[in-house]
């Protein structure tokens, strides 16, 4: 599995956020570099590209014929018979575009794993934080994704307590943390960055936002444990990652990113095997390598 960065940078100044500030403003980089560079890849091995960018779908390069999108990469890569996994992190939701969406619908090879952070399930704490998209437009987003395939899941990045954050709007991040169903997400209590708009506006107190943190991470986990329980006595796709230091066990991820440890074989690495699985724990998939696996990536 290799990285791959085709963008830097933000202009979108999220009331919190530093990137703007230190990274300076979007930069995509060359469509015709970064094709190269994953036939690079391949060459030495690559059967999944991650393509990386502080707000990766916000790719746009301006060729000299053409411009190219995050939806023209992913249709180029998937062109490469060795390239078995697609994915992309990290983006944003206001560019959740209708050509990226309609990757899913025309992919084989884009992983069905969005994350996708919205920080807040409150549009008056959206609208403090500058995130310039609705609760609802998110949620439009999870829609479209989930009728194109209903296997597709989310992962989201939320901060709690933000300043101004009352009751009802910390309920509203529950209430919407119950509808999607995260399978893995990243929980903070909010934390002032200097310089930023953020950390000129008044905290709320510090035991109420680590209480609050509590709750939403008790529910967080609770999905993401129930998400890996659902893969017990399956058999499921797993691309081989490598031999672990501390025992005999191999270690790889499945469509999900959920790590899978198994009793495998050092030539199946960089190979997808399938795995059955017979114990998770809310990290972590464990199972047995079927002997006759399908290897689908010589
Ligand atoms: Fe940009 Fe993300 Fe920071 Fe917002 S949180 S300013 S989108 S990097």
């Amino acid at each position: 599995s290799s990285f791959l960065t085709i963008q830097e940078g933000c202009d979108k100044f999220c009331s919190f956020c530093v990137v703007p500030y230190t990274r300076g403003p979007e930069y995509s980089r060359s469509f015709e570099k970064i094709i190269l560079e994953a036939q690079d890849l391949v060459k030495s091995g690559a059967k999944e590209i991650v393509l990386l960018g502080q707000n990766v779908n916000a790719y746009l390069f301006k060729g000299k014929t053409k411009e190219h999108r995050l939806s023209d990469l992913i249709k180029e890569l998937e062109k490469f018979n060795e390239i078995k996994r697609i994915r992309y992190t990290t983006s944003h939701p206001r560019d959740m575009t209708d050509d990226l969406i309609d990757c899913y619908s025309n992919s084989k090879k884009l992983q069905p794993f969005v994350h996708l952070p919205i920080q807040s399930g409150s549009n008056k704490i959206l609208k403090l934080m500058n995130r310039g998209h609705k609760v609802e437009e998110y949620f439009d987003i999870y829609e479209k994704l989930k009728k194109i395939n209903s296997k597709i899941e989310f992962s989201s990045d939320f901060i709690i307590g933000h300043p101004g954050e009352t009751e009802g709007d910390f309920k509203d991040t529950l209430e919407f943390l119950n509808k999607i169903k995260f399978i893995n997400s990243y929980s903070f209590v909010f934390s002032p960055r200097p310089g930023t708009p953020a950390s000129k506006l008044n905290l709320i107190e510090n035991e109420v936002a680590k209480e609050r943190l509590k709750k939403v991470q008790k529910i967080l986990f609770q999905y993401q444990l129930e998400h890996n329980e659902s893969f017990i006595g399956k058999k499921i796709d797993v691309l081989v990652e490598n031999k672990m230091k501390k025992n005999q066990m191999y270690f790889g991820r499945n469509e999900y990113l959920n790590g899978v440890i198994f009793g495998g074989n050092e030539k199946y690495i960089g190979n997808i095997v399938k795995v059955k699985i017979n114990k998770v724990n809310q990290n972590n998939l464990f199972g047995i390598m079927e002997i006759n696996s399908d290897m689908r990536a010589a």
